[in-house]
C-alpha cells in the first residue's frame, strides 16, 4: 500500500494552491456579495489546464485521472466552494457525461473546447417536478429526420446561464418510461459570440442561501433541435450514462467537502491559539481541545476515504458504494466542522467580515445536491444488500 501522491500528482496540488489562494481566494468574497462568477479567474484558471485535469491528452486534457481531479477540488473547496461548484459541473459531471458516454467523435469534437475552457459546460438533469426522483423527468425530445427537437425545462442547472455546452436528459420514448425511454445529449446553447442559441432560453439567476459566486438558473427549450449524433450512450438508455456520471462526480465533490472541512480545522487551530479568554488561550481549554480533535479525526477519515476511492476509479474498480460514502460523509463532515468553527470564532465566526461565514452558507448545499444524502443513503444500502441478494428497488 503506498499512500504517496505520484511526484506529477504533487506537482498539481502545488500548482493548483498557489493559483487557488492568489486568484480564486481574492475574489471570493465579491463574487459572494455581488452574486456574479468571478470571470476573470474562470478565463485564467482555463489558461491554466484546470478545465481538464482529469482527461485524457488526446482530447486535450491534463491525464490526472481522478486523483488529480480530487487534488483540484480539494483546493479549490479550502478556499471557494462556490469556485468549485462552477468547475465540479463542469468536469465532474458536464464535460464527464460526453466523456463516459460519448463516441470517439463526439468526445474530439466537444472535449478539447472544453478542456481549453474555451467553452463552459453544464448538466441538465433536474425538472421542477423531478429532483430527488430523476426517472420522473417530462423533457421530451422527439424524432425528426436526423435531429431530435427539445422541449421542456430544467431547473436549478449549476453554470446553465454561463454554459454553451450541456449534457442533457430527455425522454424520448414516454411509454418506457427514463429508465428504458430517456436519452442523453450533447448540445450547444450558445454560439461563439454567446448568443443563445434558436429555442433555447436560461432563466434568471436563482437567490441562493449561499453559493452565490456560483451561477444557478431554470432553463428552457422550445422546438430545440440537436443532430441525432449527438446522442451520448444508446438511444433510450442515457439514465445510465446519467447516474454513471453522477457517481464519478460524487468523489470529486467529496474531495471539495474535504477541502471545506480542512480550512475550517486551520481556522479553528490559529484562532485558538490566538484568542484569550480567562487569561489564556482557547487553546488550553478542553472544550476546544475536542472540537479541534473531533474535527481533525473526521477530516482525516474522510481524506482516506476520498483518495482511496479516486483509486478505485483510475484502476477501473467498482466504486459506485464508495462514491456515495464521499458524497454524504464530505457532506456532512464538512458542515459539522464550519459550524465548530463558528462556535470557536465565536461573534467573529458570525461576522460577514472573516469567511467562516460564508463557508457555513455555501458548506449545506453539499448535503443536498448531486443526490440528497437521503438519497446516497438509499444507494449505499441498496449496493450492500445487493451483496448479500436482496433487492430493494425493481
Ligand atoms: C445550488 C444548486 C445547484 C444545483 N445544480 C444542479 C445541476 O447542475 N444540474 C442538475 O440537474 N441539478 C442541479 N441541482 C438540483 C439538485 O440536484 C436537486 O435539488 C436535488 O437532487 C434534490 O432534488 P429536490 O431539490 O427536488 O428535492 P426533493 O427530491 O423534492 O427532496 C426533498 C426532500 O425529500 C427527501 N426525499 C426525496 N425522496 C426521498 C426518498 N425516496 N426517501 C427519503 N427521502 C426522500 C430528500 O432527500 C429531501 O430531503 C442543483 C440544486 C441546487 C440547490
Amino acid at each position: 500500500m503506498d499512500f504517496e501522491l505520484s511526484r506529477e500528482h504533487q506537482a498539481l496540488r502545488r500548482l493548483i494552491r498557489e493559483f487557488a489562494e492568489e486568484e480564486v481566494r481574492p475574489a471570493a468574497r465579491q463574487a459572494d456579495r455581488s452574486s456574479q462568477p468571478p470571470v476573470e479567474v474562470i478565463k485564467k484558471a482555463a489558461e491554466i489546464g484546470l478545465f481538464g485535469v482529469p482527461f485524457p491528452r488526446e482530447y486535450g486534457g491534463l491525464g490526472a485521472g481522478e486523483t488529480g481531479y480530487c487534488i483540484l477540488m480539494e483546493e479549490l473547496g479550502r478556499v471557494d466552494t462556490s469556485f468549485a461548484t462552477i468547475i465540479g459541473a463542469h468536469i465532474g459531471i458536464g464535460a464527464m457525461a460526453i466523456y463516459l458516454g460519448g463516441s470517439k467523435h463526439i468526445r474530439e469534437k466537444y472535449l478539447p473546447d472544453l478542456c481549453s475552457g474555451k467553452k463552459i459546460a453544464a448538466f441538465a438533469l433536474t425538472e421542477p417536478q423531478a429532483g430527488s426522483d430523476a426517472a420522473s423527468i417530462k423533457m421530451r425530445a422527439t424524432k425528426e429526420g436526423d435531429s431530435y427537437i427539445l422541449d421542456g425545462s430544467k431547473m436549478w442547472i449549476t453554470n446553465g446561464p454561463l454554459a454553451s455546452t450541456m449534457s442533457i436528459l430527455a425522454v424520448t420514448d414516454p411509454a418506457l418510461g427514463a429508465r428504458g425511454g430517456a436519452t442523453a445529449f450533447v448540445i450547444e446553447t450558445r454560439d461563439e459570440n454567446g448568443q443563445t442559441t434558436e429555442g433555447f432560453t436560461p432563466g434568471k439567476y436563482e437567490h441562493k442561501m449561499g453559493l452565490h459566486g456560483s451561477p444557478t438558473a431554470a432553463i428552457s427549450f422550445d422546438n430545440f433541435r440537436v443532430p441525432q449524433e449527438n446522442i451520448l450512450g444508446q438511444t433510450g438508455l442515457g439514465f445510465v450514462v446519467f447516474m454513471q456520471t453522477l457517481d464519478v462526480g460524487r468523489v470529486t465533490l467529496g474531495a471539495a467537502t474535504l477541502g471545506g472541512a480542512q480550512a475550517s480545522l486551520q481556522q479553528v487551530l490559529e484562532w485558538a491559539a490566538m484568542r484569550e479568554q480567562f487569561g489564556k488561550p482557547l487553546a488550553q481549554m478542553q472544550s476546544i481541545q475536542f472540537m479541534i480533535a473531533d474535527m481533525a479525526a473526521e477530516t482525516e477519515a474522510l481524506r482516506s476515504l476520498v483518495y482511496r476511492t479516486a483509486w478505485l476509479v483510475d484502476n477501473q474498480k467498482p466504486f459506485i458504494k464508495e462514491a456515495g460514502m464521499c458524497k454524504l460523509l464530505g457532506s456532512e463532515i464538512a458542515s459539522r466542522c464550519v459550524d465548530r468553527a463558528v462556535q470557536v470564532l465565536g461573534a467573529l465566526g458570525y461576522s460577514r467580515d472573516v469567511h467562516t461565514e460564508r463557508g457555513f452558507r455555501d458548506a449545506r448545499i453539499a448535503e443536498i445536491f448531486e443526490g440528497t444524502n437521503e438519497i446516497q443513503r438509499i444507494l449505499i444500502a441498496e449496493q450492500l444488500l445487493r451483496e448479500v441478494g436482496v433487492r430493494i428497488r425493481p
